[in-house]
């Protein structure tokens, strides 16, 4: 095994940061001039249009988020509720504690790194700031790509940007989405981590898998020990 693809949110983000999420769209909503309840409806049933990058970037999807909400932003503050979401997204991403320094143990190992994410626009066009972006070697987010998970052609893109066979790539991740349903029929060799200490575990899981994983691990730290004791040739 050559390579790890990690899934992003619940896997090297903070399962404990999602409790931030509603406090954040509560903010947006307030710079948005629109009512906060109406704003998470809104955003919380166009996450698939949202991941899929159909209303483009952060600026036009908050504008159309606002339309939902029957409210049409002057063009100031549409700037500051965009300022303002981004602040927001930067705590629900924070770091799972001691993700970053895995990440760089596993890169000093010899594997090749990458993230295939479920995401909206914040993610993508904040990347280049976040502690993520140095430490690792490729980047699958389905804003860009139009497709979301288990859609093959991501798993093969992940693949291909790392330069290593999808048959020697592990997957992990918390689980949403069937993403490692879709990770087995790629050819990868998924990991669940299952967040076992964490109350939200479950609020993460969209679309959970039926599938149960050969491999799991309660939390992201285990990591090394089942890619290093599993490491044998295929
Ligand atoms: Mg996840």
């Amino acid at each position: 095994m050559r390579a790890i693809v990690f899934d992003f949110f619940g896997t090297l983000t903070d399962p404990a940061a999602e409790t931030a999420r509603r406090t954040s769209f509560t903010a947006t909503a307030a710079a948005l001039g629109v009512p906060a309840a109406a704003f998470w409806t809104a955003m919380s049933t166009s996450f698939p249009e949202r991941a899929t990058g159909v209303h483009g970037d952060t600026r036009a999807t908050l504008r159309e988020m606002a339309r939902r909400c029957g409210v049409t932003p002057a063009d100031d503050q549409l700037l500051a509720a965009v300022r303002v979401q981004h602040a927001g997204a930067e705590q629900v991403r924070r770091p799972r504690p001691g993700a970053l320094q895995l990440l760089d143990d596993l890169r000093r190992a010899g594997f090749r790194l990458a993230v295939l994410s479920d995401c909206s626009s914040e993610l993508v066009e904040a990347w280049p700031r976040t502690p993520y972006a140095t430490r690792v070697d490729a980047t699958v987010f389905s804003w860009q790509e139009r497709h979301r998970k288990p859609d093959p052609r991501l798993y093969a893109t992940a693949a291909a940007r790392l330069g290593v066979p999808a048959e020697l790539c592990w997957f992990v991740g918390d689980g949403g989405s069937r993403e490692h349903q879709g990770a087995h029929t790629a050819g990868m060799r998924p990991v669940l981590v299952t967040n076992a200490a964490h109350p939200h575990a479950a609020a993460l899981r969209d679309d959970p898998d039926t599938w149960r994983p050969p491999y799991a691990i309660d939390d992201l730290t285990a990591l090394p020990t089942v890619v290093t004791a599993a490491n044998v040739p295929t």
